[in-house]
C-alpha cells in the first residue's frame, strides 16, 4: 500500500473560484476599470465553466474574477495560491513547494507576491477553514 493523501486532491479549482467570487464581489459585482456596476455574465475563460467573463456595460471592458491579480497572468491553479495563502506564515518554502508539488523558487516567488500585497487579495484575509 503507497497510497497518500494529498492536501491539493481534496480541493477543487472551481471551488477555489467560488470562493473568491463570495469573498471579492459580495454581491455586488464592479468594473474592475471603470468602478461600474452594470455588468453582465460573458461567457467562460477557456470555455472552463467556473472561469466566469464579465463585461461592463459603461465602459466594455471584460474582466474575472481574478483579473486583477497576478493569479490572473501565470499558469499556477488557483487553489495553490490560496492553499500558499493559507499556509505561507506557517511553514517554510521548502515544505509549502512539497505540499504545493510546486519548485521552491516558484514558491518563494509567490510567497513574496503576496507579501507584498500587491496581488489585491486581501479578501483572502476572511478566508476561513
Ligand atoms: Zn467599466
Amino acid at each position: 500500500m503507497n497510497k497518500k493523501l494529498a492536501l491539493l486532491d481534496i480541493i477543487s479549482e472551481a471551488t477555489c473560484y467560488e470562493k473568491i467570487r463570495e469573498l471579492k464581489w459580495g454581491d455586488k459585482i464592479h468594473c474592475l476599470n471603470c468602478g461600474g456596476q452594470d455588468i453582465r455574465k460573458n461567457g467562460h475563460d477557456n470555455g472552463i465553466s467556473y472561469k466566469q467573463r464579465y463585461i461592463c456595460k459603461d465602459c466594455n471592458k471584460t474582466f474575472t474574477d481574478i483579473s486583477d491579480t497576478v493569479m490572473a497572468s501565470n499558469h499556477v491553479p488557483i487553489k495553490k495560491w490560496i492553499v500558499c495563502w493559507l499556509l505561507k506564515d506557517h511553514i517554510s518554502n521548502k515544505e509549502l513547494a512539497k505540499v504545493l508539488e510546486l519548485d521552491t523558487d516558484i514558491v518563494s516567488d509567490m510567497r513574496g507576491e503576496l507579501s507584498e500585497g500587491i496581488l489585491k487579495v486581501n479578501y483572502l484575509k476572511n478566508w476561513e477553514w
